[in-house]
């Protein structure tokens, strides 16, 4: 069994100052497959130190120079993608091809994005032509407590760290309790690549110690936060006593809106997506609308699709998908299921219970429900695992109108070969960021949501300016 109790504070690994295990869990398996520590309020508080200590030097430090430690980062971080790919696997169940390159190529291709972005990004500018002698300096918020969730770890410890970092903040992350030990190989990273002493902390925790502590902290300036919408709103109240800059990337609930002119493949992509990391993603399309023209095939297409997922073991090699990460969450989407069929809705694929041939590990059978309306709770609640609901609709008024009634706003997406509709659309969803046709959304892309989905934007240039202020200066002699 893997023991890793240390923290790594001011750039040394640092016993805990109390000692308090937790079992990292394998979901695969149910058996334990890690020791950690829970840290306490002293943790806490020698990470904001170490991290207060280091902000002016780090602020002073030439972005050049902060650019060129990310890019060794980077470096580094491709001799370590089979360990970081085994951990995920292990403590958060992603099966083992797919943690290989999509968990651990999320990380390299967000620090390779802000890489680009950074080189391209004036840090200090003159405000215009009409004001030779007003300065926009571009400074770091200062110490950053970055606490991230488990349903895709790598992709949130770099869009995190990796903007932070070269916004020339200082920060102490907490991981997720569920998946720490991706965190810990991460930290390894960053010592090697030769950040200094105090830029980069790590404390891991569970909410209601650490990530309450950093929330609350009177020298922590900003959090960014990863994770469900209860934990954004408990961490928002903690740090309005202090006014921290809080960032939030929270759940969702998206739609996927199919119209009769949709290409052939859409049903298909759209089930497949849902199914992707076993549903737990933020950004899945679990609303399936479909325009009652095709609506028929579209539910047996997708039933189709669904009961040909295989699910699996996440060590196991091949295109399965794995458990989702633990037993609370297991438990949560059984009863999600059992309650869209007790509320009517049709089911077609999956259901309740493990999948045949499973007594044991968090696996859930891939479900489709038909005739769901957007009032049922399976269409209002997050599930964050592999449950698709399937709602008609007629008119693009009726699609726009069911899409949008939703708490959230972080990813919708469309299916439609009529250009112009597909743009109308796009304008009128209420949420962050609008896919269609199955196009992804390119390097450098701001990601985050509007209304309980989040504020803010990770990624890219945005990512960077999140963990930024802006500074009016006059009287600048050019
Ligand atoms: P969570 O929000 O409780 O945990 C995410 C992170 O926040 C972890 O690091 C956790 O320790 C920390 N945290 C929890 N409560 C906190 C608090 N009060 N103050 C500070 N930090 C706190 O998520 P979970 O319990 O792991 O999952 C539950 C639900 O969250 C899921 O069903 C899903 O709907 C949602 N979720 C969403 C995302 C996303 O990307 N949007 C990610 C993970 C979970």
């Amino acid at each position: 069994m893997i023991e890793k109790r240390e923290f790594y504070i001011n750039g040394r690994w640092v016993a805990p100052a109390q000692a308090r295990d937790h079992q990292v869990i394998d979901p695969s398996t149910e058996e334990p497959c890690a020791v950690i520590s829970l840290g306490s309020q002293a943790d806490t508080d020698a990470a904001v130190a170490a991290a207060k200590a280091a902000l002016p030097g780090w602020m002073a430090t030439p972005p050049a120079e902060r650019i060129a430690l990310v890019e060794k980062l980077l470096e580094l971080y491709a001799t370590r993608g089979e360990d970081l790919a085994q951990a995920m696997s292990a403590e958060m169940g992603a099966p083992i091809d797919m943690a290989r390159s999509s968990q651990v190529g999320a990380g390299s291709w967000h620090l390779s994005n802000f890489i680009k972005a950074a080189k391209g990004f004036a840090f200090d500018h003159p405000l215009g032509d009409h004001a030779p002698n007003d300065r926009i300096i571009h400074e770091a918020v200062g110490v950053a407590a970055l606490i991230t969730p488990w349903n895709w770890p790598m992709n949130q410890i770099t869009l995190k760290v990796g903007a932070a970092a070269i916004a020339g903040c200082t920060m102490v992350l907490k991981p997720s309790e569920e998946s720490p030990l991706n965190a810990l190989i991460f930290a390894e990273l960053m010592d090697a690549a030769g950040f200094p002493a105090g830029v980069f902390n790590l404390v891991n925790g569970d909410g209601a110690g650490v990530g309450s502590q950093l929330s609350a902290h009177p020298d922590v300036d900003m959090v960014s936060f990863t994770g469900s919408t209860r934990a954004g709103t408990a961490i928002s109240k903690a740090a309005a006593d202090t006014l921290k800059k809080v960032h939030l990337e929270l759940g969702g609930k998206g739609a996927n809106v199919i119209f009769a002119d949709a290409d052939d493949k859409a049903v298909k992509r759209g089930v497949l997506h849902m199914m992707n990391n076993t549903g737990q993603s933020c950004n899945a399309p679990s609303r399936m609308l479909v325009q009652r023209e095709i609506y028929d095939r579209a539910v047996e297409t997708a039933a189709e699709v669904a009961n040909a997922v295989t699910v699996g073991n996440a060590h196991d090699e091949g295109k399965h998908i794995g458990p989702v990460v633990n037993e609370a969450q297991w438990t949560k989407i059984q009863a999600l299921i059992q309650k869209g069929i007790d509320e009517g809705a049709r089911l077609v694929a999956g259901g309740v219970g493990r999948p045949e041939g499973f007594n044991r590990g968090y696996y859930v059978k891939p479900t489709v429900f038909a005739d769901v309306t957007n009032q049922m709770t399976i269409a209002r609640e997050e599930i964050f695992g592999p449950v698709l609901s399937i709602i008609p609709f007629t008119t693009e008024e009726e699609a726009v109108e069911i899409a949008n009634d939703t708490p959230y706003g972080l990813t919708d997406y469309v299916q439609t070969q009529d250009s112009a509709r597909a743009n109308r659309m796009a304008r009128l969803l209420r949420a962050g960021m609008v896919e269609m046709n199955g196009k992804s959304r390119a390097a450098g892309s701001p990601f985050g949501g509007m209304k309980q989905s989040g504020n803010g934007r990770e990624g890219g240039v945005w990512g960077i300016e999140d963990f930024m202020e802006v500074k009016a200066v006059s009287g600048w002699t050019p």
